[in-house]
C-alpha cells in the first residue's frame, strides 16, 4: 500500500507560482495517500495557508541556514535525507527551471524512475502512476510509467485545474543534518527581471513576436499590446538570439514551455522547433502576412496581415472595450 505523495516546490518571499496548487490538486486526486509538501527559503513558512488550501496534509518546510540560498547538490542531498521520514510511493516537482534543474539530481541519488514534463497523472487498478507527456515536440502524446518502488514526476505548469480542499496542514518539525560545508554550489546572485515583466510560464496571455517585427525597437508594439490584455511577452528563438529581446523571452524546444489560455504568435512562422513550446496553449491566434506559414496549420484564430496595421489596430479595439467595460 502506499505511502503517499510528496510534493516539492520552490516558493520566492513567502509567494509561490501558479503550477504549486496545480500540483497540489493532481496530488491529492491520485488517491494513493496523503500529499506532503516540502519547501525552502526566506519566509517559505508563508505559504502554509496555500498548502492547507489545497489539501496538504502535511508540510515541511526549511527556511534557516542553509536553505535560503539555492543549491542544486545541497537540496538534492537534503531531500534525499528526508524521503525515509516521509516514505512517499509518489514524488512530484514543478517543471520549471528550478524543478527541471533538482529533479534528475534527485531521482539519480534515490535510484527513481523520473517521467519529465507531465500533463496528467492518473493510477491504474494497482495504484500505479501513468503519466501522460509530450513527445515529437508535442506532435503526440505518450503514456509512461515507472517501475521503480518511488515514482517521480514533473508536472508542466497550466495544464491541470487547481482545486481548493482545504485542511490543516501539520508541520514535520524535523530537518536534516546537513550543513553549509555539504553545499558544494550555491547561487550567489539572482537577478529580478525588469519590474512589469510577466514570467511567461506563469502568465495566462502570452503575446509573442518573431523576425516579422523585422527590428528589436518594434517590440514596443507587443508591449502595448500585452499592457491591455495585462499578459506576458514571449518570442520566437532567433529573434532572442540576435538580442532583440532578453533570452527569458525564448519559447520553444531549446527554450521555455508555454500553456497559457490564450497564446499570440505575432510575425513568427511556425517552425516545429517553436511548435514545440506553445502546443499546451489552450488557444493560439496567429498575426502573419503570409496565409501558406505553418503557424495557421495549429492556430485557432488567424489573422492574415501586416503586423504592422493589425496589431496597434488590436491593441486600440481591446483598449476601448476595456474602457467601457
Ligand atoms: C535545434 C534547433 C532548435 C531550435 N529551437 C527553437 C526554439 O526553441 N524556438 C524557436 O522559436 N525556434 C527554434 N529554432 C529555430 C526554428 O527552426 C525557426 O528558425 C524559428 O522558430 C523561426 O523564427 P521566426 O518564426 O521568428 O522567423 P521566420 O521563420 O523568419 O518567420 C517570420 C514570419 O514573420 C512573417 N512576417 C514577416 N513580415 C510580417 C509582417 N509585416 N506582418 C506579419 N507577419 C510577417 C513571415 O511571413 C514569417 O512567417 C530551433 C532550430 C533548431 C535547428
Amino acid at each position: 500500500m502506499s505511502n503517499g505523495v510528496l510534493v516539492i516546490f520552490d516558493q520566492n518571499q513567502g509567494q509561490v507560482r501558479h503550477v504549486v496548487p496545480e500540483i497540489l490538486t493532481v496530488a491529492r486526486e491520485l488517491g494513493v495517500g496523503a500529499v506532503t509538501a516540502l519547501t525552502f527559503g526566506v519566509r517559505a513558512s508563508e505559504t502554509l495557508e496555500t498548502l492547507g488550501e489545497y489539501g496538504a496534509a502535511q508540510a515541511v518546510i526549511w527556511e534557516h541556514e542553509p536553505f535560503t540560498r539555492y543549491s542544486s547538490d545541497g537540496f538534492a542531498d537534503a531531500i534525499v535525507e528526508l524521503v525515509p521520514q516521509v516514505d512517499p510511493s509518489v514524488i512530484l516537482f514543478p517543471a520549471s527551471a528550478w524543478g527541471k534543474d533538482l529533479s534528475p539530481r534527485v531521482a539519480e541519488l534515490l535510484g527513481a524512475g523520473l517521467v519529465t514534463d507531465c500533463l496528467s497523472l492518473r493510477t491504474d487498478a494497482n495504484q500505479r502512476v501513468i503519466a501522460t507527456r509530450p513527445i515529437y515536440a508535442g506532435k503526440a502524446l505518450a503514456e509512461v510509467a515507472v517501475e521503480t518502488p518511488i515514482q517521480m514526476f514533473s508536472m508542466r505548469p497550466n495544464i491541470n485545474k487547481a482545486i481548493s480542499h482545504p485542511v490543516k496542514p501539520q508541520v514535520l518539525d524535523w530537518t536534516p543534518s546537513i550543513g553549509e560545508n555539504s553545499f558544494r554550489s550555491v547561487v550567489v546572485e539572482v537577478r529580478q527581471a525588469e519590474s512589469g515583466t510577466k514570467e511567461v510560464t506563469e502568465a495566462d496571455i502570452v503575446v509573442s513576436g518573431g523576425r516579422g517585427l523585422k527590428a528589436p525597437e518594434n517590440f514596443a508594439l507587443l508591449d502595448q499590446l500585452a499592457e491591455v490584455l495585462g499578459a506576458a511577452v514571449g518570442s520566437s528563438r532567433p529573434v532572442a538570439d540576435d538580442g532583440w529581446v532578453p533570452h527569458s523571452y525564448h519559447i520553444g524546444q531549446t527554450g521555455k514551455v508555454v500553456s497559457p489560455t490564450v497564446y499570440f504568435a505575432i510575425g513568427i512562422s511556425g517552425a516545429i522547433q517553436h511548435l514545440a513550446g506553445i502546443s499546451g496553449s489552450k488557444y493560439i491566434v496567429a498575426i502573419n502576412s503570409d496565409p501558406e506559414a505553418p503557424i495557421f496549420k495549429v492556430a485557432n484564430y488567424g489573422v492574415v496581415g501586416d503586423l504592422f496595421q493589425v496589431v496597434p489596430a488590436l491593441t486600440e479595439e481591446i483598449r476601448k472595450i476595456k474602457a467601457n467595460s
